[in-house]
């Protein structure tokens, strides 16, 4: 990598390379792919090093650092390990959103067993009819009763929900479009609560799933920071989750990059490696252009998140650009790998199919674009 890091930032991104060379090489994280299972023994190992931590104050709990620690870290986990990256940045959006709006009480119950990677977060935001248009779409209520909340809905795609100990759910609590939604805390085994896995053809260590909430008794003290103020805490909150997105997906990229290298340096046609063909280093030197940059704009907006900066600019910038780099990247390592791409037992396929989840999550490229022309080029909303 060309970027400029200190010596902390790289000594973290070599402690974590070497935990997952140790606790889950390529062969078993390819084979928990194939079976669909999560990674236990890796996200062992990552609390007790302090990962989950990362970014927040080692008074609730967590290992310190910021913003900055983070993407270091999604970066390694993206490359080596994507359904561990993604779970990864599930847990930083739950504990930020607890750390910034939670109450005492929530901080207390949740936080440190988050933070050190022993309780496990979900975050219920998308629905059935779609998860761009959110505030159309968030049609799970929370209506008010006595002292507390009846909650009912159906939420979809929430990573994890099958194996966590507390869901934050977006609901609608008040007809203002925008002022009208409230996050909740809600546990996975209150009564009414159901959830089911989705079959899904990547990102298989981390599964994707279905939540139902049937009348759901929640007390007033479930509510996650102001009740109806629900989607400007969520939006601030998800310009991070984007940044570390970016992160985990430029790893990606920069995996199928190095695994197309060793091949271009192996293979040999017409008595030379296929590297030494220009056409196969053309492709290869794009294909790193476009990570090395698009990596500088995901550190760029770490490094504002961490200073306290605006970031709805900046992180989709970096989700686009990373997102785009990891397209290119996985397409080339396809077609460099010919044969041996269709290989289960070759990572590149698995980069492939997991490049494809941040074209459109947690926000789509489209949209990304929508809102640069409007905010960064001044143009009329689109939408
Ligand atoms: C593996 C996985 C994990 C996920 N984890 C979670 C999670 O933990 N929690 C959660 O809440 N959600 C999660 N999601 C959902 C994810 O955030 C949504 O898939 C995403 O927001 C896009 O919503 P959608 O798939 O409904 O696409 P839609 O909203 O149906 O959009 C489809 C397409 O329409 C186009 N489009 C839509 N609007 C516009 C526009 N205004 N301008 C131009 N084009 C437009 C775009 O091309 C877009 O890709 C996950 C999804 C997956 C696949």
């Amino acid at each position: 990598m060309l970027e400029h890091i200190d010596a902390r930032h790289l000594a973290l991104r070599g402690k974590l390379e070497a935990a997952i060379d140790e606790v889950s090489p390529l062969p078993r994280a390819l084979a928990l792919d194939r079976e669909k299972r999560f990674d236990r023994e890796l996200k062992a190992r990552l609390g007790e090093l302090g990962a989950f931590g990362l970014g927040a104050a080692p008074a609730d709990g967590g290992s310190g650092g910021d913003t900055v620690d983070q993407v270091i870290a999604l970066e390694v986990l993206g490359r080596r390990a994507t359904s561990m990256a993604v779970y990864c940045v599930v847990s930083f959006l739950v504990t930020r959103m607890l750390g910034s709006y939670g109450s005492d009480q929530q901080k207390n119950a949740w936080l440190a067993g988050l933070l050190k990677g022993k309780t496990q977060g979900a975050f219920c935001l998308t629905e059935s009819a779609g998860g761009t248009d959110i505030l159309a779409n968030t049609r799970t209520t929370a209506t008010k009763q006595g002292d507390g909340w009846i909650l009912s809905g159906e939420k979809t795609w929430v990573s994890g929900a099958t194996d966590c100990d507390l869901m934050l759910v977006v609901a609608r609590t008040g007809e203002h479009r925008t002022r009208g939604l409230t996050v909740f805390v809600v546990s996975p085994q209150a009564a009414g609560v159901r959830t089911t896995r989705l079959d899904t053809m990547a990102l298989n260590g981390f599964a994707s799933c279905t939540a139902t909430f049937e009348r759901v008794v929640l007390q007033d003290d479930a509510v996650v920071g102001v009740v109806n103020e629900g989607l400007a805490q969520i939006m601030t909150a998800l310009n991070g989750e984007r940044i570390n997105a970016a992160a985990v997906v430029n790893g990606v990229a920069r995996g199928a990059l190095e695994a197309a290298l060793v091949r271009a340096k192996e293979r040999q046609a017409f008595g030379k490696p296929i590297g030494q063909f220009q056409a196969v280093q053309h492709r290869l030197s794009s294909c790193a252009i476009g990570i090395e940059m698009a990596w500088s704009a995901v550190l760029d907006a770490a490094r504002r998140d961490a200073a306290g900066e605006a970031t709805d600019i900046v992180s989709g910038l970096a989700k686009w650009a990373s997102s785009k780099a990891a397209l290119a990247a996985t397409d080339m390592g396809m077609e460099l790998m010919a044969a041996a791409g269709f290989l289960e037992q070759e990572v590149m396929q698995r980069y492939f199919r997991d490049a494809r989840l941040h074209v459109f999550a947690p926000v789509n490229n489209d949209m990304v674009l929508n809102l640069l022309g409007e905010r960064w080029l001044g143009l009329p909303r689109s939408y």
